[in-house]
């Protein structure tokens, strides 16, 4: 189902006009607007998910395989050397658009960069206790 105000659903959909590396019944893959790298490509379903809680699990796990056959495809074009396959939910996450899609980001090593977080710091008791929270 397309959403009206949605600019993904418009992407995916073949109603706004954009660089298209890959289509199926199911997903369109495009280029992302504002490259991190180059062939920075984004996974679009056709049918609008605000993000993967709401993305029906055999469209979820038809993503990931294309994921994976994608990030062939960019490293067999683009030789790139690695690839950061990107995934945000809620805006607290630094979601902007609100249809779900992952973000497929070649890395090169001549201007590698690792996406990633301060490491914390946490005692065993804590980690126990989260655990707790978690499984009981
Ligand atoms: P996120 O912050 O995970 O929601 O990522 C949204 C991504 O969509 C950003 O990397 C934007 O550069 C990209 N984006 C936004 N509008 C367009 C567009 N019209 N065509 C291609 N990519 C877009
Ligand atoms: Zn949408």
């Amino acid at each position: 189902m397309i959403k009206d105000d949605c600019i993904f659903c418009k992407l995916a959909n073949g109603i706004f006009p954009t660089n298209s590396i890959y289509e199926d019944e199911d997903f369109n893959v495009i280029l992302d607007i504002e490259p991190a790298t180059k062939g920075h490509a984004l996974i679009l379903p056709k049918n609008h998910a605000d993000n993967l809680f709401e993305l029906p699990d055999e469209t979820a796990a038809k993503a990931i395989i294309l994921a994976k056959k994608m990030g062939g495809v960019l490293k067999e074009k683009l030789g790139c050397d690695g690839l950061n396959i990107v995934q945000n939910n809620g805006e607290v996450t630094g979601q902007t658009v609100m249809h779900f899609h992952f973000h497929l980001i070649p890395r090169y090593e001549k201007n590698a960069k690792v996406i990633g977080w301060e490491p914390g710091k946490s005692t065993p008791e804590e980690l126990a206790d989260i655990r707790k929270q978690i499984v009981e």
